[in-house]
């Protein structure tokens, strides 16, 4: 009998046609930066089957019928990876976060968030986190959904979907106390809460777990420390019984410090970070997304035009970034785009730059680094056989000027070419 049923699935699997074989393609750039080793390899070349790097190096020879992409004066580099990101929000000069979450429905913002998830990918950008619908629910389950069955263009995504805070202390605030008002993340009050709404958000498909440990308990007075040690603590054994790693918004050092010590996975922000701090996070691998475009957007809603000195709340991004650096700490690139337009992304690189990495170091944490605490490693963020094929071809060396990521000569996606320019 059972010899019988191995037969018959024999005989079956001989009776399904054999797909056709997906056209290879070879990808011929100027030079080929594989988002490791920081170097320029000037004439390789990269071999495409289906959704897979299959090949690179100088000098590759292809099957018969493979698809020659000529990208001459070009460099050819793996996707950047989007570290922090909000697809639901678009810039606050544009409208308020407190009415995009109150004022703006759900299919607006849903609408707005594919444009904007194309936006990202056409920025060269094939893979992103996003920490937070901000009062858009589980949208972004669905979008990530939509764009992982083609039916929208955008980033493979990594989501967090409503993302925690302790009850009351987020917004939007400043309202009649007697009048209950909608919050742009789920709250919690407690352990046994915070459980709870960890193991619903990743039921309903959350990647990461995001939480704000600390932030303005009134309107316009400074960020304190908002969840205990006890609270980030039991998100922390919830997430990571279930696979999934915790992202936390912090920035005083208080907050920071809790988190850290509750076993997070990276720290987002982190403006207030000392000395200290930052060496127990690159002492536990807990990486920092320094966020600088954020705060430069903010600043200059507020009126800054770039000049120097900048306002106190740049410099001090600008510190503690310095601060995290010489400290060893792994680097996120992620810039809380969303405060600022998808699609610029390479703002925050431009200013990780500014404040002192190489453009070499800037691409390597924007490529393989954020691939690698993003828990991708094996999949995306770097040139290398058997990764998956998310490329980009640039016109000119990103390594000796970033503004070459604003001259995208090619895009791919899985294996497939979402935009080339000619
Ligand atoms: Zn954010």
């Amino acid at each position: 009998m059972r010899w019988l049923t191995i037969m018959g699935a024999l005989a079956l699997g001989s009776a399904t046609p054999v797909p056709e074989a997906p056209t290879p393609f070879l990808l011929q750039p100027a030079a080929v930066f594989d988002g490791i080793d920081g170097r320029v390899h000037a004439g390789w070349q990269v071999l495409v089957r289906g959704d897979r790097i299959v090949a690179v190096g100088p000098g590759l020879s292809v099957p018969v019928g493979t698809r020659v992409i000529d990208l001459a004066g070009a460099t050819l580099m793996p996707g950047m990876i989007e570290g922090h990101g909000h697809l639901f929000l678009h810039p606050y000069d544009e409208a308020k976060w407190d009415d995009q979450v109150l004022h703006e429905p759900l299919a607006l913002r849903t609408a707005r968030a594919v444009a904007n998830a194309r936006a990202t990918l056409r920025a060269g950008f094939t893979s992103e986190r996003d920490l937070g619908t901000e009062g858009a629910g589980y949208a972004d389950v669905g979008l990530k959904e939509a764009i992982d069955r083609g039916i929208v263009d955008g980033p493979r995504l990594s989501v967090a979907t409503r993302a925690i805070v302790a009850l009351g202390a987020y917004g939007p605030k400043g309202f009649e106390p007697g009048v209950i008002i909608p919050q742009g993340a789920e709250e919690v009050s407690g352990p046994e809460e915070m459980t709870a709404a960890v193991r619903r958000q990743i039921a309903a498909g959350a990647d990461w777990v995001k939480l704000y440990a600390d932030y303005r308990w009134r309107p316009s007075e400074p960020s304190r420390p908002t969840l205990s040690l006890d609270e980030i603590r039991a998100a922390v054994v919830a997430a990571h019984d279930a696979g999934r790693p915790v992202a936390v918004h912090a920035s005083t050092p208080e907050g920071m410090r809790r988190a850290v010590e509750a076993g997070v996975d990276t720290i987002e922000h982190g403006y207030g970070g000392t000395q200290a701090i930052f060496a127990t996070m690159a002492a536990k691998g807990v990486a920092l997304c320094p966020t600088l475009a954020a705060v430069d957007a903010t600043a200059r809603y507020g009126g800054w035009k770039g000049s120097e000195p900048a306002p106190a709340a740049v410099r001090a991004s600008r510190d503690s970034f310095r601060l995290a650096l010489a400290a060893g700490v792994p680097i996120c690139m992620g810039g809380d785009v969303g405060v600022f337009a998808h699609g610029t992304n390479a703002r925050e690189m431009d200013l990780m730059a500014a404040a002192g990495m190489t453009p070499t170091q800037v691409l390597i944490a924007a490529t393989s680094g954020n691939a690698r605490w993003m828990r991708l490693g094996n999949h995306v963020g770097a040139v290398k056989p058997g990764l998956l094929a998310d490329l980009v071809a640039v016109a000119g060396d990103p390594t000796t000027d970033l503004a070459a990521l604003r001259a995208i000569r090619l895009i791919m996606r899985n294996g497939a070419v979402i935009a080339m320019a000619e």
